[in-house]
């Protein structure tokens, strides 16, 4: 990956869908917009006929890097994703979105199928030293419960919608990353996250192209400056200052991008 020309790069999108159908039709132009912004951009895939579409995306463009895991419904999908993974691992930044969803899933039996190819995935990452991008809707506790148990490491939480109050002692005392989607503009509960988690584990990413700062309308990496400027906002830093520490905790946790 040294190839990649990142000397420009600003901030990092670390969590959006690049492989959505939704940006079917403009891709290479907010690609490319965004990379004249100084945007690079991690793109997930989390369905089976997304993997290679994503793969090849990151393989055309510098600044975009690619993370493989699994929608968290379709555990049942978990065996062959840790196939494809393992067998792509040289070319991903990380693995996910993976973890656990108790919005959509009620059922306590599924819950526990859906926590058993979570605890797989987070072995899968810790055997492959590569981070771990987790959702977490509605599980933000039973989330971070299951990666201390798993002694997970290199973590990246994205759009937690847990409390603030797990956010920052996960930050603080597991070194845990968690990252601001857009929708902070609108959400309290974002806002209130911003200020708990630790600034040294702070990232940023849009979701795009869901979570769009204006609900309903579809979001893309070009709406990660709003991002960056509502937490500069709310935290009253320097941009310049924040926006340093931000690229700073993105390389860290995402090292391959610049090794
Ligand atoms: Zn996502």
């Amino acid at each position: 990956m040294e190839t990649k020309k990142l000397n420009v790069i600003r901030l990092i999108d670390t969590h959006c869908h690049l492989a959505s159908v939704e940006f079917e039709m403009d891709l290479v132009e907010i690609i490319e917009k965004s990379f004249k912004l100084g945007i690079a951009i991690i793109s997930s895939s989390i369905e089976k006929d997304e993997w290679d579409t994503n793969l090849e995306i990151s393989r055309k463009y510098d600044s975009v890097f690619a993370s493989s895991g699994l929608n968290p419904e379709k555990w049942v999908e978990s065996n062959s994703a840790i196939k494809w993974i393992r067998e792509h691992s040289d070319e991903l930044v990380a693995i996910g979105e993976v973890g656990l969803d108790h919005y959509r899933i009620r059922d306590h039996k599924e819950r526990e199928l859906q926590k058993t190819a979570f605890v797989d995935m987070i072995g899968l990452s810790k055997e492959l030293n590569l981070p771990i991008q987790v959702h977490s809707r509605s599980a933000g506790r039973a989330a971070l419960h299951v990666l201390e148990e798993e002694n997970a490491s290199l973590v990246h939480m994205h759009a937690f919608d847990g409390r603030s109050s797990l956010a920052r002692m996960a930050s603080n005392e597991l070194d845990y990353y968690f990252s601001i989607p857009a929708s902070v503009v609108r959400s309290p509960q974002k806002r209130k996250l911003v200020k708990a988690v630790n600034i040294e584990r702070l990232l940023v990413e849009t979701d795009s192209p869901v979570l769009a700062p204006d609900r309903g309308s579809r979001n893309s990496p070009l709406n990660l400056p709003i991002v960056f400027q509502e937490i500069a906002k709310i935290l009253q830093r320097d941009e310049d200052e924040l926006q340093a520490i931000i690229l700073e905790n993105s390389f860290r946790l995402y090292s391959r991008i610049h090794s």
